[in-house]
C-alpha cells in the first residue's frame, strides 16, 4: 500500500527537521568546550592538591572537601562559565524555535492542502507572522528555557556531575590527569540537560504551528492523528498513541525529546458541500504497526515484562500509554508501569530478590580494614576489631529503630490512591546526584539489581528512623513500616550512591549487616570515634511495597488544612491505617 500523501510531506518535513537539528546539536556540543577550557586550571589546582593530600595520608572525606577553599572557588568558577553557555544556548534553542516553528507552519499548510480534493478551491488560512512570538523563548509552562530554578539551570546538573566523578575518582586513587578527564565527563551532565531542553522546546514549536493553524481552519479541520516515528527507538508509549485521535483543542504533550506529530483530519468533504468523498487517510494502528515487527525489535520496545504479556495476549496495547504531570515537563507522556497494565510482579513479597555479589562483599570489607589501619596507624586485628565493632553498633541501631519512607503530600496521596509505592525510577523523581543510567549501575554493584530489570521492580528507598531526623526535605508525610518488611531489606550506610557506583560499598541484609556497608575508613572512624547515632542510614525495600506494609502514617501539623495533607489524612482514616498528625518526625 503506497503512503498517504499526508504522511509522505510529514515524512519530509520531519527529515528536514533531523537534519537541521543535527547541525545545531553539534554547534552546542562545540561551545561546551569552551566551558571545559574555562575550568581546566581550576580543575587542574584541585585534583592536585587533593593528591598531595594522599600523599600525606590526609586524602580529605567527601564532606571535608565540600569544605576546601579550592572546591568551593571551582563550583563558583562553573557557575560562571555555565551560565555563560546558558545564554549562549539560550540563543541557540530561540533560534531553533523561530525555524521549527516556520518548518511546522509549512507543515501544516502542506498537509491541509494534501488533504483537499483535486477540483475543490480552498485558500487555508494562514498564521500571522507574529505567531510565534509568544512561545520564544519559553518553555511549555511559560517558564523561562533557564532560570535560577534547579529545574531549570544546568548548573545544578554540571555541578552534580563532576562533584560525582570527583568523590569517584578519590575513592579509587586514581591520579590527577585521570580524575580531571572523569570531572569533565561528569560536568558534561549540563550539557546533556541543555540539548534535551533544546530539542524537546524545539520539537514542540513545531506541534505548536501545527496545533494554531489546525485551529485556524477549524472549518475545515476537526481534529489530527497522533503519529509516532515506529521505529525501533520509538517507546512503547508512543506506539500506543499512534493512531489516536483528538480533537482540535487538544494539544499533543510528548515526553522529553519526544518526536511525535499531528496529523489533520478535515471534516467529510460532503459535509463541507462538495460531492467529492472523504480524503481521510487510513492510519494503523500503533497496536498494528507494532505487529509489523520483528520478535527482537518488538522486546527491545517493549521490554521483557511487557513482551511477556503481548505475546501471551495479555496486554491491552492502549494502556501502554499514560500521562503525568512531571515538575520540569508539565504533563508529560509516559510509559505505564507494568503493575498497573495486568501485568503480574514477579516477585516474592518475602525474603531477597536479589543479593550482592559475596566475593565484592569480601573484597569491600577487605578494604575497608586496610583503609582503618592506614587511617589509624593501628595494627589490622585492631582494624578488624574497630569495623566489626561498627556493624555490631549500627546492627542496634536498625534493630532498635523504625524504617520509614518520605515522601511530599501529593506523592502521598497517589501512593494511596495506587496502593502501593513507586521506585524512583517510575516517578522520574529522586534528589540525588546520579542520572538514572548511573544509579541502575550503581544499584547492580551494590544490591545487585540487574540494570535492565523493569523499573517497577527495583527497590523503594528509605530510611532508618531515629529520634528527630533530617530528612524532612524529602516530605512532609511519613510511612514507617511493619517490621516484616525487615526481611527483604537492605541497608547500606550514609548517602550511598556514590559508593555503590565506584563499586566500594555494597547494602546488606537489614538482619544480618556486614563491613560492606560502609563507604571507605572516613565513616566507620567518625561512627565509631563519635559513639553518635548516624543522621543517614539507608533502606532498600526489595519486592513490591504496597500499602499492607504500612504500620502508620505521620503528617507535619504545619500541613494541616493543606488540601493533599488532609485528602491524604482522611482517606488513611478511612482505609483503617493509623495516621497522625505531629509537630516533627
Ligand atoms: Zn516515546
Amino acid at each position: 500500500m503506497p503512503k498517504p500523501k499526508v504522511i509522505e510531506t510529514l515524512d519530509a518535513f520531519k527529515a528536514e527537521v533531523r537534519n537541521n537539528e543535527k547541525d545545531a546539536m553539534l554547534l552546542m556540543a562545540k561551545r561546551w568546550n569552551a566551558v571545559e577550557r574555562g575550568l581546566d586550571a581550576q580543575i587542574a589546582a584541585l585534583t592536585q592538591e587533593i593528591d598531595a593530600l594522599r600523599a600525606i595520608d590526609k586524602l580529605p572525606t567527601a564532606n571535608q572537601l565540600y569544605r576546601m577553599e579550592r572546591y568551593k572557588t571551582l563550583l563558583a568558577q562553573t557557575q560562571r562559565e555555565v551560565g555563560q553557555y546558558e545564554r549562549f544556548a539560550q540563543g541557540e534553542i530561540e533560534r531553533g524555535q523561530r525555524e521549527y516553528f516556520a518548518l511546522g507552519n509549512d507543515a501544516a499548510q502542506a498537509m491541509l492542502r494534501d488533504l483537499t480534493p483535486a477540483g475543490v478551491n480552498i485558500n487555508f488560512n494562514r498564521l500571522p507572522v507574529d505567531a510565534v512570538n509568544n512561545m520564544i523563548g519559553y518553555c511549555k509552562d511559560g517558564a523561562p528555557l533557564f532560570s535560577v530554578l534547579k529545574e531549570r539551570a544546568l548548573y545544578p546538573d554540571a555541578i552534580d556531575g563532576l562533584t560525582t566523578q570527583l568523590v569517584n575518582a578519590m575513592a579509587l586513587g586514581f591520579n590527577p590527569r585521570k580524575t580531571a578527564r572523569l570531572m569533565k565527563d561528569g560536568l558534561a551532565q549540563g550539557l546533556t540537560k541543555a540539548l534535551v531542553i533544546a530539542r524537546t522546546e524545539q520539537l514542540r514549536a513545531f506541534r505548536e504551528a501545527s496545533f494554531q493553524n489546525y485551529n485556524k481552519n477549524s472549518d475545515i479541520v476537526k481534529g489530527w492523528v497522533w503519529h509516532s516515528a515506529l521505529g525501533t527507538r520509538t517507546c512503547a508509549a508512543c506506539y500506543a498513541m499512534h493512531g489516536t485521535i483528538h480533537p482540535l483543542d487538544e494539544r499533543l504533550e510528548d515526553h522529553p525529546s519526544g518526536r511525535c506529530a499531528m496529523i489533520p483530519i478535515s471534516k467529510g468533504w460532503k459535509e463541507l458541500g462538495y460531492d467529492v468523498p472523504d480524503t481521510n487517510p487510513t492510519i494503523p494502528s500503533g497496536e498494528e504497526e507494532f505487529a509489523k515487527l520483528d520478535e527482537q525489535q518488538q522486546l527491545g520496545v517493549l521490554g521483557k515484562g511487557r513482551y511477556e504479556l503481548y505475546k501471551a495476549g495479555k496486554l491491552d496495547f492502549g494502556k501502554l500509554a499514560t500521562f503525568t504531570d512531571d515538575k520540569v515537563w508539565g504533563r508529560s507522556l509516559r510509559i505505564a508501569p507494568l503493575g498497573d497494565i495486568g501485568g503480574k510482579l514477579p516477585v516474592p513479597t518475602t525474603g531477597l530478590l536479589y543479593h550482592p555479589n559475596k566475593l565484592d562483599t569480601e573484597n569491600i570489607i577487605e578494604r575497608n580494614i586496610d583503609a582503618l589501619k592506614y587511617a589509624t596507624g593501628h595494627p589490622r586485628e585492631d582494624a578488624e576489631k574497630m569495623l566489626n565493632d561498627a556493624v555490631d553498633k549500627l546492627q542496634d541501631v536498625v534493630n532498635n529503630n523504625k524504617l520509614a519512607v518520605h515522601s511530599p503530600p501529593d506523592a502521598a496521596k497517589m501512593i494511596l490512591q495506587d496502593g502501593r509505592f513507586k521506585t524512583q525510577f517510575e516517578t522520574g523523581t529522586s534528589k540525588g546526584k546520579l542520572s538514572f543510567t548511573d544509579r541502575a549501575i550503581a544499584a547492580e554493584k551494590g544490591l545487585g539489581i540487574p540494570q535492565n530489570v523493569s523499573n517497577e521492580l527495583r527497590p523503594i528507598h528509605g530510611l532508618v528512623k531515629e529520634g528527630k531526623c533530617n530528612a524532612m526535605d524529602y516530605g512532609k508525610v511519613q510511612w514507617v513500616f511493619k517490621d516484616t518488611v525487615r526481611e527483604r531489606t537492605t541497608v547500606t550506610f550514609g548517602n550511598s550512591l556514590g559508593g555503590m557506583h565506584a563499586g566500594i560499598q555494597q547494602g546488606a541484609p537489614i538482619n544480618k549487616v556486614n563491613g560492606a556497608v560502609f563507604e571507605g575508613a572516613g565513616r566507620i572512624y567518625d561512627f565509631v570515634e563519635s559513639g553518635r547515632i548516624p543522621k543517614y542510614i539507608e533502606i532498600q525495600i526489595q519486592g513490591p511495597v504496597k500499602l499492607d506494609d504500612v504500620a502508620e502514617i505521620l503528617i507535619l501539623k504545619s500541613q494541616k488544612g493543606m488540601p493533599d495533607a488532609d485528602w491524604v489524612y482522611n482517606e488513611a482514616k478511612r482505609l483503617g491505617i493509623p495516621v497522625n498528625w505531629v509537630g516533627n518526625f
